[in-house]
């Protein structure tokens, strides 16, 4: 069974935006509201900047607390680990956008149900290509794969670098990893 993660490589991140321009074009999202962010927090003082870019989006988290917190069953995870949203069940409670500790929710406001990333496990990864978001980045700042298998790039990133999850304290075991940056980002 395929297990997908995904990691973002900080160091290497210009913060373009390609991949929630890429991301709001495959899965039409209406303008206001994103699935994929990139943000850019500037540090240290003039001339000696540095910039850091995160991305904001779902990790998947193995224990996701938006499935256990929907009522309706709308909140569901694949075996493969990506968490989903049945539209049809959604009944915009909004439980889940309460319990999402990565703020990672949203209403869209055409379909009326929640919304968010998905790893375009429907219209991309399940016919066998990457996330959209990872297929634009110029810099290949993104890696995406199966941890189960032992030649994925993912794996060899994993084995290599030191790669962290957002609010590991949580215990809810993200499935979107990151590298901190040490130094992409300068402005020199
Ligand atoms: S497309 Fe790549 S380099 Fe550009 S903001 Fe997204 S992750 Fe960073
Ligand atoms: S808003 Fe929809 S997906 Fe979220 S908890 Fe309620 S029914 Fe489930």
């Amino acid at each position: 069974m395929k297990k997908f993660v995904m990691i973002h490589d900080e160091n290497l991140c210009i913060g373009c935006q390609a991949c929630s321009v890429a991301c709001k074009n495959e899965n039409q999202i209406p303008s206001g509201v994103f699935r994929v962010q990139v943000h850019a927090k500037m540090k240290g003082v003039f001339p000696n900047l540095q910039t850091d870019f995160t991305r904001a989006s779902c990790v998947m988290c193995e224990d996701s607390p938006c499935v256990s917190v929907c009522p309706t069953g709308a909140s569901f995870k694949l075996a493969n680990g990506i968490t989903l949203i049945d539209e049809n069940l959604c009944v915009s409670c909004k439980y889940c956008i309460l319990a999402c500790p990565y703020n990672a929710r949203f209403l869209n406001p055409i379909t009326k149900a929640i919304d968010k990333c998905t790893f375009c496990y429907p219209n991309r990864v399940s016919d066998g290509l990457t996330p959209a978001c990872v297929s634009v980045c110029p810099t290949d700042a993104l890696i995406f794969g199966d941890i189960n298998d032992n030649n994925s790039e993912v794996n060899k990133v994993l084995a290599s670098k030191s790669v962290e999850y957002p609010k590991a304290h949580l215990g809810t075991k993200p499935k979107l990893g990151f590298i901190k940056n040490t130094k992409g980002g300068r402005y020199e």
